[in-house]
C-alpha cells in the first residue's frame, strides 16, 4: 500500500490549446447551480440568493410555495490512477430545507462530523447522458461536511452511472488529460 502511495506522481498533461505542459490535477467549478439559469434574468435579483457556497432559488409567483430550491457547493473528487491528487469538480447539490438551514446556521463552525443527503444534477461534459433540452439526470449522494473554510465532499451512491463508476474506480491518466483538454479555458 505504501509503495502504491509513494509511487503516485504529480499529474501533468500537454495542453492542446497553449501547447504547454500543465502541472497539477485539473479542477473545474461551476459558479451557479444549473437551476439558476432556469430563472429568467429579470427575475434573478428577486428570486435568487446566492454566494459562492450557497444558493436559494424561490419559486416564481405562479408556482407552488414549496418549490424553493436549496443548493450548496461541494467538491466531487474523481481519482486519477497513479496521480497524487484527484480530478476535482466544484458542483452544486440540492439539499432539503432542513439540511440547508442547518448548513447555513453552522457554516462558521466545524461541521466535519455532519453530513446530509443530496441530489447531484449531472451537468458535466463527459457524464451528461441527457440530450440537449432534456432534464438533467440526478444522482444520489452523501455530502460530508467540512471544517471551516473547507467545502463539503460529495460521495455518490453506488450505481452503474459512469460518474459513479469513475468516482469509485478512478480514471486513467489519459482520460483525465482528454477531459482537462476539452474543458480547459486555457488560451
Ligand atoms: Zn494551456
Amino acid at each position: 500500500m505504501l509503495e502504491r502511495i509513494l509511487g503516485r506522481k504529480e499529474f501533468r498533461y500537454k495542453c492542446s490549446q497553449c501547447g504547454k505542459t500543465h502541472v497539477g490535477s485539473p479542477s473545474f467549478a461551476y459558479r451557479y447551480p444549473t437551476y439558476y439559469f432556469d430563472v429568467p434574468e429579470d427575475e434573478r435579483e428577486k428570486r435568487v440568493r446566492a454566494t459562492e457556497d450557497l444558493c436559494q432559488i424561490d419559486p416564481s409567483s405562479d408556482e407552488d410555495g414549496d418549490a424553493t430550491i436549496y443548493c450548496i457547493r461541494v467538491i466531487l473528487e474523481i481519482p486519477i490512477k497513479g496521480a497524487k491528487e484527484p480530478f476535482t469538480w466544484g458542483v452544486w447539490v440540492t439539499q432539503s430545507k432542513e439540511s440547508f438551514e442547518k448548513y447555513v446556521d453552522t457554516f462558521d463552525e466545524d461541521q466535519s462530523s455532519q453530513s446530509s443527503f443530496g441530489w447531484l444534477p449531472v451537468t458535466m461534459p463527459f457524464y451528461k447522458s441527457s440530450e440537449a433540452g432534456a432534464p438533467f439526470e440526478h444522482l444520489e449522494c452523501d455530502v460530508h461536511w467540512g471544517s471551516p473554510g473547507q467545502r463539503p465532499k460529495a460521495c455518490l451512491w453506488e450505481s452503474e452511472h459512469p460518474l459513479a463508476v469513475d468516482q469509485r474506480s478512478g480514471i486513467s491518466w489519459q482520460k483525465a488529460s482528454e477531459m482537462a483538454n476539452l474543458i480547459s479555458g486555457c488560451q
